[in-house]
């Protein structure tokens, strides 16, 4: 087995074939983990930037894995194995499995041990996947490049002297760097797509509500999607089918509807100003993949109307998603859960545990989120960001009303920067233009990676991002596969 290159559908046929156990398979990936993440720190997990390796990692779970895989086994052995069974799968740290710690890469989290199965866990349970371990993040999901971890970056397998994008950063260079099969990541204004583009993997963000958030540690609830980064298309959707469903325990959840099959193709609409924020070779790339597109059979409307507020989602953006974290953080205050300073009072217990538990870029955030909400600055900022999030929205719906089936953009401007080339925080929100309007819009989009353009003699991944309407995931799983094979 090449693990560099394996996908869930070929591991799927080789372990009901027998070719290779779970266990056997599981063991191999706990060997290239070994080989390059860096060294295994001992349980629990304490502060282990500056490893050699990728850093892809924040705990790598053997003993448990090897136990699941064995089980796997058996469950293949009876001839009723599920997609996932003894798939081994990489999860992001802001998702709890119970008895595990859950540190969303933050101090304030550093030793919190989760006491329940997110509904996402508990579907993979249900499965039999062998969980490898939790990956590396920007704390609280808040940035694009893992370098926010509290725990030290990690390292883009393509070109260890560049960020692996983030915040789903470790799930992405795990999955790159052959070091799992697949991996969960979440996405709140682009968060598996970007570190997919970024480090060649395919990424899913799913309809608002299509997965379930219960156990996500929050950041912003009215964005936050839970989404599989993967090697290939088919792959992605196995473990979208796998999460999806509607959950009592999430109200927000639902369950999508069946798309009627189309027979004929989609037509692909050009967001072809707003992809123009581009640099040159990755908008070169786009252009490569429309023209196959086009003598694939599609037909490729480019561009297409589009409203000009794309461009300013990123300000709304940075006002909604402060606003619903700095309310979703009020929670870590030394009491409840997780970090809790000593001191005299109980408001300097608050103030200490909050000041020593988050990270700068967290801390940014609570700040402008808090104010953005005060009396006497709601209506200026908060509201308004709202009502333009609203006519996002509705500018969607009324670009695919007009007989486009999908939207496309490259998922990124540039392909993966260097670590501290993105030091100023405007600089870092930038990164994220092309996919911060679909969260805000609620609707889904996959990236798929297209080829790869160079930097300092290094070739790096970018991607293809495709964007349907509410619940159109089936067609975003079906374009996804043509731009694989184009
Ligand atoms: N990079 C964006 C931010 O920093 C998106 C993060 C995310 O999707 N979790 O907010």
């Amino acid at each position: 087995m090449n693990l560099e290159t394996l996908t869930i559908v070929e591991a799927r046929m080789a372990l009901d074939a027998k070719e290779y156990s779970a266990l056997e398979l599981t063991n191999a990936y706990l060997e290239a983990i070994r080989a390059k993440d860096g060294d295994l720190p001992a349980l629990p997990a304490g502060r282990h930037g500056g490893r050699q390796g990728i850093h892809a990692y924040l705990e790598v779970w053997e003993e448990v894995a090897r136990a699941e895989a064995k089980r796997a086994d058996e469950r293949i052995a009876r001839g009723e194995s599920a997609p996932l069974t003894g798939i081994p799968v990489a999860v992001k740290d802001n998702m709890l499995i119970e008895g595990r710690i859950a540190s969303a890469a933050s101090k304030i989290l550093e030793n919190y041990v989760a006491s329940y199965d997110a509904t996402v866990i508990t579907k993979l349970k249900q499965q039999g996947v062998v969980f490898l371990g939790r990956t590396n993040m920007d704390e609280f999901a808040m940035g694009s490049s893992t370098e926010n971890s509290a725990f030290g970056a990690t390292k883009n397998p393509h070109d260890t002297s560049r960020v692996p994008g983030g915040s789903s950063g470790g799930s992405a260079a795990a999955v790159s760097g052959g070091m799992a099969l697949a991996a969960l990541g979440s996405d709140t204004g682009g968060s598996i797509r970007q570190p997919a583009a970024l480090c060649g993997s395919v990424g899913l963000k799913p309809t608002y509500g299509a997965v379930s958030r219960y156990g996500l540690i929050a950041m912003g609830s009215s964005l936050d999607q839970i989404g599989p980064i993967t090697r290939s298309v088919s792959d992605s959707r196995i473990v979208f089918d796998a999460i999806r469903g509607r959950d009592p325990k999430d109200s927000t959840s639902i369950e999508l509807a069946e798309h009627s099959k189309n027979k004929k193709l989609p037509v692909i609409g050009v967001l072809r100003r707003f992809s123009e924020h581009a640099e040159k070779d990755v908008l070169a790339r786009f252009n490569e993949t429309l023209k196959k597109l086009r003598a694939s059979g599609y037909e490729v409307r480019d561009p297409v109307e589009a409203s000009t507020l794309l461009d300013d989602s990123l300000a709304a953006y940075y006002i909604v998603m402060p606003a619903e974290a700095s309310t979703n953080l009020a929670r870590y205050d030394g009491i409840r859960c997780g970090l809790s300073v000593p001191a005299e009072t109980i408001g300097d217990v608050y103030a200490k545990t909050r000041g020593e538990g988050f990270g700068p870029e967290v801390r940014r955030r609570i700040l402008i989120g808090t104010f953005v909400l005060s009396a006497g600055y709601a209506d200026a900022y908060y509201r308004r960001a709202t009502a333009m999030r609203e006519k996002i929205r509705e500018d969607f719906v009324h670009t695919f009303a007009n007989g486009v089936d999908v939207l496309v953009t490259p998922t990124t401007p540039s392909p993966a920067f260097t670590f501290g080339e993105k030091a100023d925080s405007l600089a870092m929100y930038a990164a994220d233009i092309f996919t911060v309007p679909v969260n805000l819009a609620g609707i889904p989009a996959l990236s798929v990676p297209v080829g790869t353009v160079d930097r300092e003699g290094k070739n790096l991944p970018v991607g293809f991002q495709i964007i349907a309407p509410h619940g159109g995931e089936e067609t975003l799983f079906a374009v996804g596969a043509d731009v694989e094979k184009v």
